[in-house]
Order: C-alpha cells, then structure tokens, then sequence
C-alpha cells in the first residue's frame, strides 16, 4: 500500500469492484479496501439478477448458475398467477463467483486491491482526504484526492458524511436447501403480509436440485420468525435437512439522499441504489458505479474534486435511473398500503388473459413500471388499486404515454 492514491475506494462489492475497474482502466492509481479476507463472503444476496446485469458487469456465463424462464405469484390464499414462458427474464447467478470476477477485474485494470482492510473515518485535509484504515489491528493513513464509499447498506462512508436521512430498510433472510419438489425454471414469488409483512418471499431453483428460498420482513417482525412462517406456509419446498447456507442483512430501498460531497462519492447500497420494489441492488449498483466512475474520472482530468463538480454524478444517475425509482417508490407505497384480501383482489384481476399476456410481453424485474403503465393503460380500473397512494399517477400517466409517442 502507498501513502497516496487518485482515489480510494471502500468495499469490493460489485459496485465497488466496477468504480475501482473503471477509474484504473484509465490510468489512475486506485486502492480498494475490502474489510473481509474473502470477497464475497459473508454472502448477504440471493442472486437473482437480469441478464443486462451480468453485459453491465462484463461478467460473462461462468457465474450463472441457472437461468429462469417463469414465475408464480402466489397469493395469501394460495392462488396462483402464473407468467413467462421461452424468455429468460432472469438469472441465478453465484454471488460471490461474480464478486470475485468483478474484484478480479478491478485487479486487471490496476487498482491495487487489500483485504482484511477496514475504512475507519475519514478527514478532510488541504483539498485531499486522510483515510484511516484499520489492518490486523493496526491503524494506517492513507492520502487519496478522492475518496469513493462502495461500503454496502451500513456504510461508515455515508454515516461520517451524515447523509443517509431514510430508514426505509427490509431486513432480508435467505438460505439454499435440497428442493422436495422438482422444479427446474420457475421462480415462486409469495405476497403475504401475515409471512413477509411489508415484503415478500421467494423461491428461487439453482436447477440442480438446490433452491434459495428467502423472506424479507419491513415492519419488525423478527427475520428468524418470518422465515419459519414461510417454512409452514411452502413445506413443499423444504425436506427437513439442514440448510445449505445462510444468507441475511439490510436492503436499504432508494430514498433521496446527496450522494457527493467535497472529495467524496456514494455509490450502490452505500448510496441506497436499490430497487424499491425488489431489493434487488446488484443492477442499480452497477448503473450507479457507471456514472460514478465517469465522473471521478473527469473530476481527476481536471483535479476539481469540489462538491459543485461531483454533483454532476448525482445528475447523471437520476437522469438514467431517477424516473424509475421514483416510480418504484410510488409502487412500494402502494403495496404496502394493500392488505391481504387487497392482494387476493389484485392477482384475481391480473389473471385475466388479456393481463397476463401484458404481463409476459412487458414484465422486467429492473423496470417494473413500464409493466405498471401499460396494465393501467390496458385496465384503468386497475388504478382504484393505485390511485390513492400514488402521489401523481395522471401526470405520470401523460409523461409516459408522451414518451411513448416520441
Ligand atoms: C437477503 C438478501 C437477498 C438479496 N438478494 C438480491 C438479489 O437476488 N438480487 C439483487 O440484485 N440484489 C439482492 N440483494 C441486494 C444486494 O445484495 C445488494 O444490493 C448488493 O450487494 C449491493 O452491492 P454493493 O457493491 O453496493 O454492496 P455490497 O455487496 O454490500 O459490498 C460492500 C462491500 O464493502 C465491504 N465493506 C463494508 N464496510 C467496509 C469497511 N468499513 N471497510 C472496508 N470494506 C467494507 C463489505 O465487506 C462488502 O464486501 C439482496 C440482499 C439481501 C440482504
């Protein structure tokens, strides 16, 4: 480890791996700090991504593990709303193989990569930023012109800066076991409130026998608890052996929040680039690490690293993907506003033929409101179900049917 860098980057993560590859890959000197002695480990994610993910992260077939052609949506009564068909919408990918690739990849471009390296705080000192690093017990400074907090959903970075002002969070539990029941291709999504209050549950096939099964709980029930309840609610899914491997933490939904500030910039879970209506963080961390990256690298061209010239990430990130997390935002309210006997209404409704073909054409876990705007515009008597706690459905309504002219 040097004394001075370009940039420091906290967290291997993928976010993190992508910003370090992506700043290096022009030449830059770059460190990335990982507190762990694995990348990867300890795995906190179920790995369920969309294809483009996997072009975003340059990270080619070697992580799949399973690719998934269809769903259920289950509802609390157990009925079901089947969709998909020959598309892949989605993969199952191994979490900590793509975190591997990725670090691996920053490694490639030239960033110099340290493990069991913990971020301590950091000091702004004369237009440079002192970072304090903790190594086997031992505290170490580290000087970098720009400091980029990667450090997933409890970021120190974000805490020091004293920017993350939502507690909007699910606390997600996940673990594989040997599957009872064959099933090769279709992933189960169960709306309850009594299994998953505030979130939903899932069983996603590995299709070698395997299954990740999750739950994730938004309004204080204990994740153990929700968790058992699932095991009650889907025994078909589980044979009784011991799970496989566990998986849990924060999932820290998109809310506003600065996400810069005088040498510093935030970026995936740090910087809550996660899907409101999800969780899923793998795939805005990467559009979030994008912009980030440009950014820090015509903030190093020009040696401007004031706060007024890192803004431009903050526009550039909400100009690609604002639209949609605004929108994912109004649809999470919305869930979590409806009760059980709303859900049983909504899936009975979404049933119908005409709606389920809409579904399967225009369904994408990335972008779940280009599905919602072409359902209200199929059925507006869908929007009895939206109105009340979407903020401003009709001018978003004529935005969209605008741009869908254009
Ligand atoms: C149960 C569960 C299931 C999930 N399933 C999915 C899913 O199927 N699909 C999906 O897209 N998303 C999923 N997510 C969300 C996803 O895991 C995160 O959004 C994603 O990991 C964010 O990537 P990141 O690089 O921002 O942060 P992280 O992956 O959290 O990486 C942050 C890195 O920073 C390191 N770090 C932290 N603090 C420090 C420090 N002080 N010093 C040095 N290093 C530090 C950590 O060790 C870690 O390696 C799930 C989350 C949970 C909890």
């Amino acid at each position: 480890m040097k004394q001075c860098y370009d940039a420091v980057v906290v967290g291997a993560g993928p976010a993190g791996s992508a910003v370090a590859r992506d700043v290096a890959s022009r030449g830059f000197s770059v460190l990335l700090l990982e507190e762990h002695s694995v990348i990867g480990q300890p795995l906190h994610c179920s790995g369920l991504v969309t294809p483009r993910t996997l072009t975003l992260a340059n990270v080619g077939e070697q992580v799949v593990q399973n690719e998934l052609r269809r769903a259920v949506i289950q509802s609390p009564l157990g009925e079901q709303l089947p969709i998909g068909g020959d598309r892949v919408y989605a993969l199952a990918v191994d979490r900590v193989r793509l975190d591997q690739a990725m670090a691996g990849q920053a490694q490639e471009s030239g960033a110099e990569l340290i493990l069991d390296a913990r971020f301590l705080e950091l000091e702004q000192a004369n237009g440079l930023v002192r970072t304090w690093v903790e190594r086997h017990g031992r505290r170490t400074r580290v000087m970098t012109k720009l400091l980029i907090g990667a450090d997933g959903a409890q970021s120190r970075v974000a805490k020091q800066l004293g920017v993350h002002r939502s507690h909007r969070t699910v606390i997600g539990l996940a673990a594989e076991v040997r599957a009872k029941e064959a099933v090769r291709d279709q992933v189960t999504v169960l709306l309850d409130k009594d299994v998953a209050p505030g979130w939903f549950a899932w069983v996603i096939p590995l299709g070698d026998g395997r299954l990740r099964v999750g739950t994730g709980t938004a309004n204080g029930l204990k994740p153990v608890d929700s968790f058992r309840r699932l095991r009650a609610r889907l025994p078909q899914y589980f044979n009784g052996d011991p799970m496989l491997a566990m998986a849990g933490g924060r999932i820290p939904l998109w809310s506003p929040m600065r996400l810069y500030s005088d040498n510093v910039l935030l970026v995936g879970d740090a910087a809550r680039q996660v899907k409101p209506t999800t969780g899923g963080g793998v795939y805005m961390g990467l559009v979030g690490a994008k912009h980030a990256a440009s950014v820090a690298v015509e903030a190093l061209q020009r040696e401007d690293f004031s706060a007024a010239f890192l803004s431009r990430y903050q526009k550039a990130f909400m100009a690609d993907a604002g639209d949609e997390l605004k929108r994912g935002s109004d649809l999470r309210r919305l869930f979590a506003a409806l009760s059980n006997a709303h859900l049983e209404r909504l899936l009975a409704r979404l049933r119908s033929e005409r709606l389920a073909g809409l579904i399967n054409n225009h369904g994408d876990i990335d972008f779940p409101s280009r599905l919602l705007y072409e359902l209200l515009r199929a059925a507006p008597s869908l929007a009895a179900f939206v109105r009340a706690p979407l903020r401003f459905p009709r001018a978003w309504l004529r935005r969209r049917a605008r741009q869908e002219e254009a």
